[in-house]
């Protein structure tokens, strides 16, 4: 296996500290068919170079997350907590203002931390409080206090709970509302960005206002849950063999070239390593052409049943 580089950092301008991310994270969603446990995927990863984990209350990992960053501290892999970089996200039954501290708390007793690094909004949806129920839905869905759930989350960052706060899933015109009100600024959108949904309109937007894109989904869900626009995408196919690299190290470049923060799963150890094997090279103006070729479609439409339609704000 080849050795693991050091994954370039970025700094959240609104977090407490200045606090660095590195720009690729391990995602830790749950796949039914892993054969590979989170605690497991999450300690190699610590050993493979990983320092950013992408985790929520909603995944049921947060305690296999923490017993891997527990053992990872045990075994010498890292001297401190402080080397990670933790994000843990609500969970729509928690989206009211006086459940947020409590729901933050929970999380952190879960992952045996102190703080998170980021805590995100998951979804800009506000259901009866409860169990968590995937999908969604749509007849537990209530009112959605966006500017209530933000002060609480700007409490839990001044508390030193978390080092910043951030939105999931906000499209251009919920991070406009968010703006209109936060005195403490959104550090993070993540939302799904991959070769097949490039996102440009809203990335420019955050750009512009400061906000760090993370990419979901960045290798559309990979290989191993059926074909899909990007890892059986002829145009990637062909860039991959003229670089000698994999279509998925293909995907991953693209995102590092845009200036993005991107979290991708992978349980299986070679893959976790390929992934990582993205920073000594580059794409061509040529390889940005073929490119802008690919069909354009979002892959997550939304966790409720039936979908929203007005979940995107039609962007
Ligand atoms: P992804 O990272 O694009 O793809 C994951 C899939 O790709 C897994 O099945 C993995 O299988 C496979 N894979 C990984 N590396 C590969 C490679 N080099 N070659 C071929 N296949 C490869 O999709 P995702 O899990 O949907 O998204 C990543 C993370 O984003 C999640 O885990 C979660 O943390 C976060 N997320 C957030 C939201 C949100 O609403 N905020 C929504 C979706 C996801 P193996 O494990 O077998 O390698």
């Amino acid at each position: 296996m080849a050795a693991a580089p050091t994954v370039p950092e970025i700094v959240l301008t609104s977090s407490t500290g200045q606090r660095k991310m590195a720009v690729m994270g391990l995602g830790t969603a749950p796949e039914a068919t892993s054969k590979v446990t989170t605690k497991d995927a999450v300690l190699e990863a610590i050993k493979q170079g990983y320092r950013h984990f992408d985790a929520a209350a909603a995944y049921g990992v947060e305690q296999s997350v923490g017993e891997a960053i527990a053992e990872a501290l045990k075994l010498g892999l890292i001297s401190s907590r402080d080397e990670l970089f933790v994000t843990s996200k609500l969970w729509v039954t928690d989206n009211h203002p006086h459940l947020i501290l409590p729901a933050l708390k929970k999380s952190l007793r879960t992952l045996q931390l102190e703080y998170l690094d980021l805590i995100l909004i998951h979804w800009p949806i506000t259901t009866k409080p409860g169990e968590v129920k995937y999908p969604i839905d749509v007849s537990d869905i209530v009112e959605f206090d966006l500017k209530g759930v933000w002060t609480s989350l700007e409490e839990c960052q001044k508390l030193g709970l978390t080092k910043a706060i951030g939105a999931s899933n906000f499209s251009i015109k919920k991070l406009e509302k968010l703006l209109s009100f936060a005195t403490i600024p959104p550090a993070v959108n993540q939302v799904e960005v991959n070769l097949g949904w490039q996102q440009e309109k809203l990335r420019a937007f955050c750009k512009e206002k400061g906000i760090i894109v993370t990419a979901f989904s960045p290798l559309r869900k990979g290989a191993s849950r059926g074909a899909n626009l990007v890892m059986d995408n002829d145009i990637l196919k062909e860039l991959a063999d003229t670089h000698g690299k994999t279509i998925a190290q293909i995907c991953l470049r693209w995102l590092y070239e845009q200036g993005l923060t991107f979290v991708v799963k992978s349980y299986d150890k070679e893959r976790m390593n390929q992934n990582l094997q993205i920073f000594d090279w580059s794409l061509t103006e040529d390889d940005y052409k073929k490119i802008s070729e690919i069909h354009q479609d979002r892959l997550i439409k939304g966790p409720t049943k039936p979908l929203l339609d007005d979940l995107w704000d039609e962007e």
